[in-house]
């Protein structure tokens, strides 16, 4: 006991005497200044409001060390030169989806969504315990970029269309804006696939250049206002049961940082995750609401037969992308192994429940 006694006093003795002179302290004091930036406009509900609050958190919880500050689209640079920029280190930080980096690594779009994939839920848990993060950092590794998840919307809707959809004949010389392997399967079934930041959606829809969008679901949409230029309002999103929206941190300057600095930008990460996927459930209800009661949207499902031939191109469309490369089918062999197993699962837990509740 006495020798214990002493180890103790002598640990937080040499600790008290060291705090004033030790490195690490001088550390400590070290300010970082990060500039995030974003492929949504500024304050952009949910996505936008996203990007400020892991900025926030970041630098609220590092007591200042760092501080990060946000930059909408198109404020320091444009949306789809985000990747580029935290590669290259213009930007510490980006905020974005990893579908729109398709031309630089096109395994990129199994970390955002994969149609007729996983939900939410179900992509979270492969993320942090089914291999999908140590996957995903591979990918971004040769551009100097650690990815992490920072948000997920939940299951999208299909989109506003300016015609009813009947049959798959009806998706035929569509023009619409669907980015990721959606788009491609959307090409597949005939349609005229455009990839387009969200801020030039409306005026396109509205001058006639698309016959079509999806973007994200009622709380997004609404704020955009698309009810005003399409009549139809599709559901479900099958090409994105669940998107993640992506945090990207230039490496060097995440080695830059002390440890307990590295943790915090991480933890934010996924604490902004967890919040997003709370606000989106919470607020497209109301979003619905005032779309349907307010602005007489109408708020069609996909008929069955048209879902059926879209999940078969999708199969087709994502095996082709699994065949790109060795890390590209290391990455569809993960995801596709593991939802096998959760879908399992999910039949007798969530589904099951859900239906259960709905007797
Ligand atoms: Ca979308």
């Amino acid at each position: 006991m006495k020798r214990r006694d002493f180890i103790q006093k002598a640990g937080v003795g040499s600790l008290a005497a060291g705090a004033l002179i030790a490195p690490n302290i001088v550390n400590a004091a070290t300010q970082f200044k990060w500039k995030m930036v974003t492929a949504w406009p500024k304050n952009f509900p949910g996505l936008g409001t996203n990007a400020n609050l892991l900025a926030k958190m970041i630098t609220e919880m590092s007591g200042g060390r760092i501080k990060v500050k946000v930059y909408g689209a198109k404020e320091l640079l444009p949306a789809f030169e985000v990747f580029d920029a935290v590669s290259n280190g213009t930007a510490e930080m980006g905020h974005s989806g990893a579908y729109y980096w398709k031309g630089k690594a096109p395994a990129a779009q199994f970390f955002s969504a994969i149609p007729f994939g996983l939900t939410a839920q179900e992509m979270n848990a492969w993320l942090y315990y089914g291999g999908g993060m140590e996957l995903w950092r591979e990918l971004y590794k040769p551009f100097g970029i650690i990815p992490a998840a920072t948000g997920n919307s939940g299951v999208q809707m299909a989109g506003w269309f300016n015609r009813e959809i009947k049959t798959i004949d009806d998706l035929k010389g569509l023009k619409m804006r669907m980015p990721g392997l959606g788009g491609e399967v959307l090409r597949r079934a005939g349609g005229t696939t455009v990839n387009m930041p969200g801020g030039e959606l409306f005026t396109s829809l509205q001058s006639g250049a698309l016959d079509a969008t999806e973007w994200v679901g009622p709380y997004n949409d609404l704020a955009f206002g698309f009810y005003k230029v399409a009549k139809y309002y599709y559901y479900p999103g099958w090409h994105e049961p669940g998107s993640t929206m992506e945090a990207l941190i230039n490496e060097k300057a995440f080695n830059a940082l002390p440890k307990d600095l590295q943790e915090i930008v991480l933890t934010a990460c996924k604490a902004a995750n967890m919040d997003m996927i709370s606000e989106y459930t919470a607020r497209n209800n109301q979003a619905l609401d005032t779309l349907i009661n307010k602005h007489k949207v109408k708020v069609l499902p996909l008929p069955d037969d048209v879902l059926k031939t879209l999940k078969q191109l999708s199969a087709e469309v994502v095996l082709e992308l699994a065949a790109r490369d060795a890390l590209s089918k290391k990455i569809y062999d993960s995801v596709t192994q593991f939802r096998t197993q959760v879908t399992r699962w999910g039949s007798i837990s969530e589904q099951a429940f859900l239906k259960a509740r709905s007797l």
